[in-house]
């Protein structure tokens, strides 16, 4: 552990508001119509992208499809062929950018297995450094890396603009 990591009490705060809102923090960001203050840094055909806005480390991206949806097992091949896409564009990008030793992707599928939102299916893109926490204390709610989550999204966005000119998001 070094100075940059702190405890993220907030998270357990949050993941059980989470549980309890009716509203879907996706699907609201997906309506806001304004991707900067909804940290959407891609939107494809059937999946975007967005930043974790309690990001385990700096750079925790999500892949989500538009759809609401809780049942994987069900995507069409269409939603989960895009999704693996952005997915290897996340890696991609940050890989680049970031320079991680590793990443972690994943996805928390029920409320029981630790998805803070069980009902909108997402894929953690955690990347990952030697020497910071294990993936399942990363998923227990243990440490986060400190970057202001503009600063993220104001370095990651051109990024993700430059390897898909089509698809800007809102602003
Ligand atoms: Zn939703």
């Amino acid at each position: 552990m070094t100075a940059s990591y702190i405890a993220a009490p907030w998270r357990a705060r949050y993941v059980r508001s989470a549980l309890r809102r009716k509203d879907c923090v996706f699907c609201a960001a997906l309506r806001a119509g304004d991707d900067r203050k909804a940290y959407i840094l891609h939107r494809a055909r059937h999946a975007f992208i967005i930043l974790n806005r309690f990001p385990y480390p700096a750079g925790h991206l999500m892949v989500a499809p538009y759809r609401h949806t809780a049942d994987f097992a069900r995507l069409s091949k269409a939603v989960s062929d895009e999704m693996t896409a952005l997915l290897k564009l996340c890696v991609r990008i940050l890989g680049r950018s970031d320079r991680p030793h590793g990443f972690n992707l994943g996805m928390n599928l029920g409320a029981c297995a630790g998805a803070g939102v069980a009902d909108h299916l997402h894929v953690h893109v955690v990347p990952r450094w030697p020497g910071d926490a294990n993936f399942m204390p990363v998923l227990g709610d243990v440490s986060v890396l400190i970057e202001d989550l503009d600063a993220s999204y104001d370095r990651l966005l051109p990024l993700f603009r430059r390897s898909s000119p089509s698809s800007a998001p809102k602003r």
